[in-house]
């Protein structure tokens, strides 16, 4: 499979991340990619992907970055790390105040304030930014973009190898290590270009809430999600069952947020429905927010799905019959990310072929 893969990724490589009430090892690093890259040119003896199936992404510039994210979003996420480190702080950028509940005067950001700034284009405080981070969220949206391009211009599915993710990025904030929303962008570029109805299956373990939020008052891109219940994990506010859509999007938002120690019985009959759902809606082409977390040895997941598992899963996509772009989400069991991603497009190749 056609895979788009930028080394610019590891520009953006976390010294440490915010969690249980101190910083600990990051879990979202460059490793992860790597490891991926690698699984993918191994797995099947190498008949998956091979060394020339990996191309590097092209440049599309901002365009579609902006048409899914505010432009002062935008140049804050490119500029903040300087600001940042002018400003004497020796380390990298986490927020610590925020507009929140209680505090709802203000809907613009403050004008000097660093720490106010951070907070308000924040939505956790787990992501860190680095000197690097811009450029490599950058190159993350064109290696969208890339697998996008390729399969709009005829080949069946592609493979955006994505780092850092991105279906927790809304229109103006980032969290959940992710600052560009790539699939978002994905399936807006297939809009740009004609289409009127893009199917966005999200099949992280975590509910995708930035994705939710870029579209949920839209008809023409349908998302649909399977994740761990929000009552008990990250993003904690949004994921639940009754969040369907508003105005002309209602009824094109669907949520099966699921409970600690779900494995494939349940799983596929959400992965089933969503399936049918993309068929009787009409989709024209098929965005997957592709996260492996929901493997049973993931230290983020409560969920129990193997790698037979996702090879199942590759061939039900697969049956959608759809122009298909994966894009890498999350998955942070190092050891096994690779063989999970490659097990997702093994079976879907196989199913395509058969
Ligand atoms: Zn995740």
């Amino acid at each position: 499979m056609l895979t788009v893969f930028s080394e610019k990724h590891a520009l953006h490589a976390p010294a440490n991340e915010l969690a249980g009430g101190g910083f600990r090892a990051p879990v979202e690093i460059p490793q992860r990619a790597e490891a991926v890259r690698e699984g993918l040119l191994s797995f099947g003896g190498g008949t998956l992907c091979k060394p020339d199936d990996l191309h590097k992404p092209d440049d599309f510039g901002s365009e579609m970055i902006l048409a899914i994210h505010d432009s002062d979003y935008v140049e804050f996420l490119r500029t903040i790390w300087q600001a940042w480190n002018a400003a004497g702080n020796k380390n990298d950028v986490v927020p610590s105040v925020w507009p929140s509940r209680s505090m709802p005067g203000r809907t613009v950001p403050p004008a000097h304030d660093l720490e106010g700034r951070v907070g308000y284009y924040a939505l956790a405080a787990e992501t860190t930014i680095q000197e690097g981070t811009w450029q490599a969220a950058y190159w993350a949206a064109q290696t969208a973009l890339t697998a996008t391009a390729a399969v709009r211009n005829g080949l069946g599915a592609a493979f955006g190898l994505c780092r850092p993710p991105g279906h927790h990025a809304s229109k103006n904030q980032y969290g959940g290590y992710c600052f560009l929303n790539n699939a978002a962008i994905a399936a807006q570029d297939f809009i740009h270009a004609g289409a009127e109805r893009v199917a966005v299956l999200d099949v992280d373990f975590h509910h995708g809430n930035g994705t939710q939020e870029i579209f949920y008052d839209r008809k023409d891109v349908y998302y649909i999600s399977l994740h761990g219940d929000p009552e008990h994990t990250f993003p904690n506010f949004l994921g639940y069952a009754d969040e369907r859509g508003s105005g002309v999007g209602e009824g094109f938002n669907l949520n099966f947020p699921y409970p600690p120690g779900t494995g494939w019985n349940l799983w596929q009959e959400g992965l089933n429905q969503a399936c049918r759902y993309y068929t009787d809606y009409g989709a024209e082409a098929l965005v997957v927010s592709l996260g492996v977390d929901t493997f049973h040895n993931d230290p983020l997941s409560f969920f129990r799905l193997t790698q037979e598992d996702y090879l199942e899963a590759g061939r039900m996509i697969a049956q959608l019959n759809l122009p298909t772009v994966f894009i890498l989400e999350g998955g942070y069991d190092i050891e096994n990310i690779g063989e999970n991603v490659s097990s997702y497009l093994a079976g879907f190749s196989q199913a395509r072929k058969a």
